[in-house]
């Protein structure tokens, strides 16, 4: 079952939102998806857990997180939405332009380009996503 203390629930508590049944397993569908889910994903296992969740719940539930920055969209050159949790401020992954296969990984190692940054702009960044393109093994091994 989802849990009180996971990073998003508690990105939401601070942000003074209350912890309620829809919110708590969106949040844990989210944590749980491997990096990426879209929306008609997601409103698939909502329903599956909990049928009593309608859409409209979800999608403002979507809308607060997004708007907390606790969760980002990308459509990734597609028509197609994907959500992307990141409660810590940072996503990465590499996406196989040949079977378009998502590799998340977690240390960027940025945080001196993103101090250098802050430096030369002024600005205070927040969060990050970083989106690296290639072929993977499986692909690559299949080339000619
Ligand atoms: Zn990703
Ligand atoms: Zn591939
Ligand atoms: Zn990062």
């Amino acid at each position: 079952m989802a849990n009180l203390e996971s990073p998003g629930v508690r990105a939401l508590r601070e942000a003074g939102y209350k912890i309620t049944t829809p919110r708590l397993t969106i949040l844990d569908i989210l944590e749980h998806c491997g990096g990426h889910i879209t929306a008609a994903e997601l409103l698939a296992q909502v329903e599956a857990r909990d049928p009593s969740i309608g859409r409209a719940s979800v999608f403002r539930t979507l809308d607060l997180l997004i708007k907390l920055g606790i969760l980002w969209t990308s459509a990734e050159g597609g028509s197609t939405i994907h959500y992307m949790l990141m409660p810590n401020g940072h996503h990465h992954h590499i996406i196989c332009t040949s079977c378009r296969r998502h590799i998340e990984f977690d240390d960027c190692q940025l945080s001196a380009l993103i101090a250098d940054l802050e430096a030369q702009y002024g600005v205070k960044i927040e969060g990050h996503l970083l989106e690296l393109y290639g072929v993977c093994a499986d692909c690559r091994q299949g080339a000619p």
